[in-house]
Order: structure tokens, then C-alpha cells, then sequence
């Protein structure tokens, strides 16, 4: 295995700079790691290696001309099947789009490849981003690098796991209600979910619009920052992409030094959360107090109507999106049917999975006639609520600090239904509600050798300070040098 791969990018982006290494070699070297691994990890739908290997090449061409345009040229970075890449399979892993190829590129995919970052692969997720253990795709299972009969979260499960088996350095994720900081807990990486609003959703096949935000995954925090200046940026076409001053994440690291005022809200402390996650959260509260830090008891009280609000106001913005899926335009098609209608029952019927069907449906119902006001409406006014919590919490705490998850991975096939899987996502929906950044930050392993995750969630554009935060904590321990042994 060449030691190439266990460097982080920021390292293999100086070794770059330097001369050290070329973008072939880089890029070669993780096309080698997924060819020995992937059959186990199973973490792409699809991988272009030559395409890899010719971003590479046109790289170390720009860098020998002096025209290398910055920390991520040449860089691979892997991207979940639910981004648009010109030319490339975007399948969402879901039979609907098992054979469309995306006719542009996603504001993410300009940047990326305006920065000679090397797109390398389509990531296996959850079908439509809808669940949390890549169980819900349509094509395959992927598997926890750490343990291979455990899944690696989701939904963007194929993004966490190629970076925790060393088959990419980066790779880009979307996070609806925690579909990055839950893989990435599970799989012992970082994942970060910037602030509603900061990087563009245009080219990101829509869930739930009001809570979709894309972001990093990586081995470290540094590598995290890096990647997320990448692809932060206004852009006109995403009416929600919001003209913020963005700061050197970077540069942050070190210049942001605290002490951080923290709150630690009790109701993610309590009954469901695994004792050996307990643990290793509360000795993270212990080393933030040494550093220094205020740590502060608060309460989340609306905590607790977080998962029916999300499962309420996902599935309907959900039922609506995915109204375009009909058979007749660009999707999967029925054979043999009779009319335009019964074209498109048929087509759905085929080309959507049990729960994304079950979720079209349940939005269908939420925002029906008769229903609308005690459901939709009742949860936006909730949803209200819980941003309003927070930002109340936020006048007195700089952060807040709670387990990614309540439990470690779980075995394929163990929650087989769908409220035990909901309630996974218990810690990190609430983020998405109130339109927070987050960050989750590997923070050790339960006796059974399974990553456990931190999280750190921070006021409205305060990804430096998240980064800042975690990286403090990173730096100090040595859980970011652990490897899965495949
Ligand atoms: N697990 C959650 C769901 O199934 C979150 C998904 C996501 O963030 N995309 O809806």
C-alpha cells in the first residue's frame, strides 16, 4: 500500500507544491487503494478512473506552467451520487435515474474543477438521501471500514466510508437531517454541515430544499476547512445562497484560540444514549474545560419535537420534489403501458424504493387538504420554535456541544424498521431545522472498535469557530491517526 494515501490532503497538497509528488502519482495511488479494497467497502456506484487519471495529468501540467491554482489542484475528491457532474452517472442510487447522465455541473462541481480539484468517482448513498445506513439504496449496501458487517450511516454513507478507507482523501456529502455527521461518526471521520445558505444547492438533487446543505468529509479538521472554502460561495442560481463575507477556515484554525463558552444541553444526555458514547463525550467536555472553556448546563427543550417536525416538513417538501420524477421526461420509464397515466404509475412504481415511496406518501398526507393545517403547518410553527430555542441558547453559549449519535454503528439488516432508524437521527435533525453549522469530530471507539463522534454545533455562520473548536480537540488526541485495518 503506498503510504501516499495515509497522508491527509493538506499534506499532499504541500508534497504537491513542493514538487515532492505529482497528481498522477497521488491520484494513482487511491485509483490502487479502491481496487483493493472497494469490493469489500463497496462505497462507489461508480468510479471513472481514466477521467481521474486525465484531471490528474492536466493538473501536474498547470502546476510545471506555474499556474496551479490553489490547495485542492490536484487533489482527488470523491462526490456523492446526488451531485451533478457534466457527462457523469448522477443516480441518486435509485433505479429512477439508474441511467441518467447529468447534462451540467453543480455550482460545487464548477468550483471544484475551476480549482483543478481531481472528481474522482459517484458515492453510494441512501436512494434520494432518504435514510441512514445506505441500506435504502438501490444498488448496494456500502459497508463500515471499521467493521464490514456494520454500516457506515447515511445517507451519505458512501462519502464517509471511501475517506475512512482511505479511497479518497475528501469527498463531498449533503445533509438533509445529519446525512453527513451521522456517517461520519459512524465511520470515525469528519463531516461538516455548513450553514443553510453558505454553499449552493444548485446541481444537488433536491430532498427537503428548506434543510439541504452540502459539506465536507475528511480525516482531519484542517482537511475539512480546506475543502469547505472550496465550495463555499454566492451563486446567483440558488435563491437561498446567501452573500456572506467568508473567512480564511484555515487561517482560523490556529488564529481562533477561545476560550469558548459551551452549553451542554441535558436532553442529549439522556435515556438512548449508549454509555460508552456518554463517555467519551463527557471526557470532551472535560478537555474543553481544561482549555479553559465555560461549560454550561443548558436545555434543548424542544428537543424533543425535532424528529416528528422534521418527518413532517421533509416528506412533504420531499413529495413535492420528487413530482418530477413522472417516466416521461428524463427518468426511469414503465414498458407497456397504457396511457399517460397509468406511464405514470407504472414508473413510479418500478423506479422508486419502499421508503421513498413510504415518504412520497406520508408528505402526500401532510399536506393534503384537511391535513395541512394540523400537520404542516403545526410543524413549521414548531420548526419556529426550535430555531428560536437555539438562538436563545446562542446570546449566552458560543457552541454547543452533544454526541453526533446515540448509538455506534449498527449491523446491516438490525433496524429493520423504519421509526428505529428515524430515531437515529435524534441529535443531528435539529441542526437542520434551525439552519446551523455543525461539525462532527471523531472523539475514540466503544469496546467494540467503533468510532464514536462529537459534535459541535455553532451560531449561523460560525464554521470558523466550529472548525476552530474541533480542531483544538483533534490536535490533543490521537484518534484522527487510527486507520481501519482492511
Ligand atoms: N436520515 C435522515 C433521513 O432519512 C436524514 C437524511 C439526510 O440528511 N439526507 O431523512
Amino acid at each position: 500500500m503506498s503510504d501516499l494515501i495515509s497522508k491527509t490532503a493538506a499534506k499532499l497538497s504541500a508534497m504537491l507544491a513542493a514538487g515532492e509528488v505529482s497528481s498522477v502519482e497521488v491520484t494513482q495511488a487511491f485509483i490502487d487503494r479502491t481496487e483493493a479494497v472497494e469490493e469489500r467497502v463497496k462505497a462507489f456506484n461508480s468510479c471513472d478512473k481514466s477521467w481521474a487519471l486525465a484531471q490528474a495529468e492536466a493538473s501536474d501540467k498547470r502546476r510545471a506552467a506555474g499556474q496551479a491554482s490553489g490547495p485542492l489542484d490536484g487533489i482527488p475528491v470523491a462526490l456523492k451520487d446526488i451531485i451533478a457532474v457534466k457527462d457523469q452517472p448522477l443516480t441518486c442510487s435509485s433505479r429512477m435515474l439508474e441511467n441518467f447522465v447529468s447534462p451540467y455541473d453543480a455550482h460545487v462541481t464548477e468550483l471544484l474543477k475551476a480549482q483543478g480539484a481531481v472528481l474522482w468517482g459517484r458515492l453510494n448513498m441512501d436512494e434520494f438521501a432518504m435514510g441512514s445506513s445506505t441500506e435504502n439504496s438501490a444498488f448496494q449496501t456500502s459497508r463500515n471500514p471499521w467493521n464490514l458487517d456494520c454500516v457506515p450511516g447515511g445517507s451519505s454513507g458512501g462519502s464517509a466510508a471511501c475517506v475512512a478507507a482511505l479511497e479518497a482523501p475528501l469527498s463531498i456529502g449533503s445533509d438533509t437531517g445529519g446525512s453527513i455527521r451521522q456517517p461520519a461518526a459512524f465511520c470515525g471521520v469528519v463531516g461538516m454541515k455548513p450553514t443553510y445558505g453558505l454553499v449552493s444547492r444548485f446541481g444537488l438533487v433536491a430532498f427537503a430544499s428548506s434543510l439541504d446543505q452540502f459539506g465536507p468529509f475528511s480525516r482531519t479538521v484542517e482537511d475539512a476547512a480546506m475543502l469547505l472554502q472550496g465550495i463555499v460561495g454566492h451563486d446567483d442560481r440558488d435563491s437561498t445562497s446567501f452573500k456572506a463575507e467568508v473567512p480564511d477556515y484555515r487561517a482560523a484554525l490556529t488564529q481562533k484560540q477561545g476560550p469558548w463558552k459551551i452549553g451542554v444541553p441535558s436532553e442529549y444526555f439522556a435515556k438512548g444514549l449508549d454509555p460508552e458514547i456518554k463517555a467519551a463525550v463527557e471526557d470532551a467536555i472535560k478537555f474543553y474545560e481544561s482549555e479553559g472553556c465555560a461549560i454550561e448546563e443548558i436545555s434543548l427543550k424542544m428537543t424533543e419535537y425535532a424528529l416528528p417536525v422534521y418527518y413532517i416538513l421533509a416528506t412533504a417538501e420531499a413529495s413535492s420534489n420528487l413530482g418530477r420524477y413522472d417516466g416521461i421526461r428524463y427518468t426511469h420509464r414503465a414498458k407497456n403501458a397504457e396511457d399517460a397515466i397509468d406511464l405514470y404509475y407504472k414508473s413510479r412504481a418500478e423506479g422508486f424504493g419502499p421508503e421513498v415511496k413510504r415518504r412520497i406518501i406520508l408528505g402526500t398526507y401532510v399536506l393534503s387538504s384537511g391535513y395541512y393545517d394540523a400537520y404542516y403547518l403545526r410543524a413549521q410553527k414548531v420548526r419556529t420554535l426550535i430555531r428560536e430555542e437555539f438562538m436563545q441558547v446562542f446570546q449566552n453559549v458560543d457552541a454547543i456541544l452533544t454526541p453526533t449519535t446515540p448509538t455506534p454503528s449498527f449491523k446491516r439488516g438490525e433496524k429493520a424498521d423504519p421509526l428505529s432508524m428515524y430515531l437515529n437521527d435524534i441529535y443531528t435533525i435539529n441542526v437542520n431545522l434551525a439552519g446551523l453549522p455543525a461539525i462532527s469530530v471523531p472523539c475514540g471507539f466503544t469496546s467494540s472498535k467503533l468510532p464514536i463522534g462529537l459534535q459541535l454545533i455553532g451560531k449561523p455562520f460560525a464554521e470558523a469557530d466550529m472548525l476552530a473548536m474541533a480542531h483544538r480537540y483533534e490536535q490533543a488526541h490521537t484518534w484522527k491517526d487510527a486507520v481501519a485495518a482492511l
